[in-house]
């Protein structure tokens, strides 16, 4: 929904809105025929906020009854709705709580159908699910998880591991890439496909994310000023779900500004889909950005929503091949034409190409052979603690030939 109003504007998001009440209304004025229980209507349809809508339901029989009818509002609600010359698609996720099985008060009642539409949301479009107990359990460890990332921000649990990036010509050090990491004092060190997911639901990563910023500039500023970073980037991973790239660049303007870091030292890394979901604003502000001088690095490139399309439409520095196609590369013969197509046509853009999760001195010669210009990878190095990548840069490990 919230797409469809920032695409097509609000009076469609409303018009949207109305004609599902509608649809609701239908079926369940059908189901009251059918149920006949009464000359009172035996539904109550409201709209909580958003687009979220209650049903409160009375005279079932069975729960298979409360099944036929969930089943119909989705079919109904299915059926896209024309607009000028757009389909617009729509599903629901359906939770239902039952009285008096679920609970006997309203609050509990309503409390316990979010929870189990929760649930619904999980199993993918267009389901629906009846509340259980034990969803209590998994809706408490949700919460517990967010908790703990809220302490984890304020008691600085978090640390950023680095890993470096080479120029493949000279095979000198061109930057870092920071990745986080969470040091809980419980379960020790957690990696970040652990908590990510959780802090993106819980909208946290946006906290996160400036956490990170702030850190990593930090940081990148003290081996500016060691004399260790000259011509080197920070790279900074930013995510989540509607990013908003006002309150990012307000962000990034105002970190470079109390580090003193200079915008040639910083590179961003957004996935394709970071961008689309509000592709007017990504779109300047990369643009500011790059007229800045930050790098502006295209994330994961080759999976889920690859679109050549994007790399005209948004501006960008560097194309960085997921490591996936990187691990391809022994397996078949195809994803080295499939790679090489990539490279030539980012090379026809302008952009510079780095190849992640490089662990072999047979992908580095593949890689080699296509002209990527940088990679990272195992092969080089792990992530590293700040300490330690400091030590590599200051006994010269990351200079040519010390591999
Ligand atoms: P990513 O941005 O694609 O980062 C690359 C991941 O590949 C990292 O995993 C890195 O440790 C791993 N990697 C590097 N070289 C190799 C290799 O040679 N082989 C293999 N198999 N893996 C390699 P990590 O650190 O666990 O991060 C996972 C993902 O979490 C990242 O994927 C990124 O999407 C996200 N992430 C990490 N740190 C941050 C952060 O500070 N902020 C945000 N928003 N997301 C982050
Ligand atoms: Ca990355
Ligand atoms: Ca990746």
């Amino acid at each position: 929904f919230k797409r469809i109003n920032d695409t097509l504007g609000h009076p469609v998001g409303d018009k949207v809105l109305i004609t599902v009440a509608e649809r609701l209304k239908g079926v369940l004025r059908q189901s009251d025929v059918v149920a006949r229980a009464s000359e009172q209507p035996t539904s109550i349809i409201s709209r909580l906020g958003g687009d979220e809508f209650t049903v409160l339901s009375a005279n079932f029989t069975s729960l298979d009854h409360i099944a036929t009818l969930t089943e119909r509002i989705i079919q109904a609600i299915e059926q896209p709705i024309i607009w000028q010359d757009q389909t617009i698609a729509l599903s629901a996720s359906i939770g239902i709580s039952v009285y008096p099985d679920d609970s006997s008060d309203l609050d509990t009642l309503l409390k316990n159908a979010d929870t189990a539409m929760y649930e619904a949301k999980e199993k993918g479009r267009n389901n629906f699910q009846f509340f259980q107990h034990q969803m209590n359990d998994a809706a408490n460890a949700r919460f517990q998880l967010a908790n703990s990332l809220r302490r984890a921000l304020t008691h600085n649990e978090f640390e950023l591991y680095y890993q470096p990036q080479f120029r493949n010509l000279d095979k000198q050090l061109s930057g870092v890439e920071a990745l986080i990491r969470w040091q809980d004092p419980v379960k020790g060190l957690v990696p970040p496909n652990h908590f990510l997911p959780f802090a993106e639901e819980s909208g946290l990563i946006h906290a996160i994310n400036d956490w990170v910023i702030t850190t990593a500039c930090t940081q990148a500023q003290r081996w500016v000023e060691a004399g260790l970073f000259t011509g080197r980037r920070m790279a900074i991973n930013i995510s989540g779900q509607n990013v908003n790239f006002k309150r990012l660049s307000r962000r990034i303007l105002e970190v470079l500004e109390q580090t003193g870091l200079a915008p040639q030292h910083l590179e961003l890394e957004l996935t394709e889909r970071v961008m689309m979901e509000n592709t007017d604003d990504a779109v300047e502000s990369l643009q500011h950005f790059k007229e800045m001088g930050i790098a502006i690095a295209i994330d994961d490139f080759g999976t889920g929503y690859s679109a050549l399309s994007h790399l005209q439409l948004f501006p960008l520095t560097t194309l960085k091949i997921d490591k996936s196609f990187v691990q391809n590369i022994s397996k078949n013969n195809n994803s080295i034409a499939l790679l090489h197509s990539i490279v030539g046509i980012a090379k026809s853009f302008d952009l510079k190409v780095i190849a992640e999760g490089v662990e072999t001195e047979e992908q580095l010669k593949v890689l080699d052979a296509i002209s990527c210009d940088e990679l990272q990878g195992y092969l080089f190095s792990r992530p590293i603690p700040g300490k330690q990548l400091e030590q590599g840069l200051l006994s010269g490990l990351f200079s040519p030939h010390s591999r």
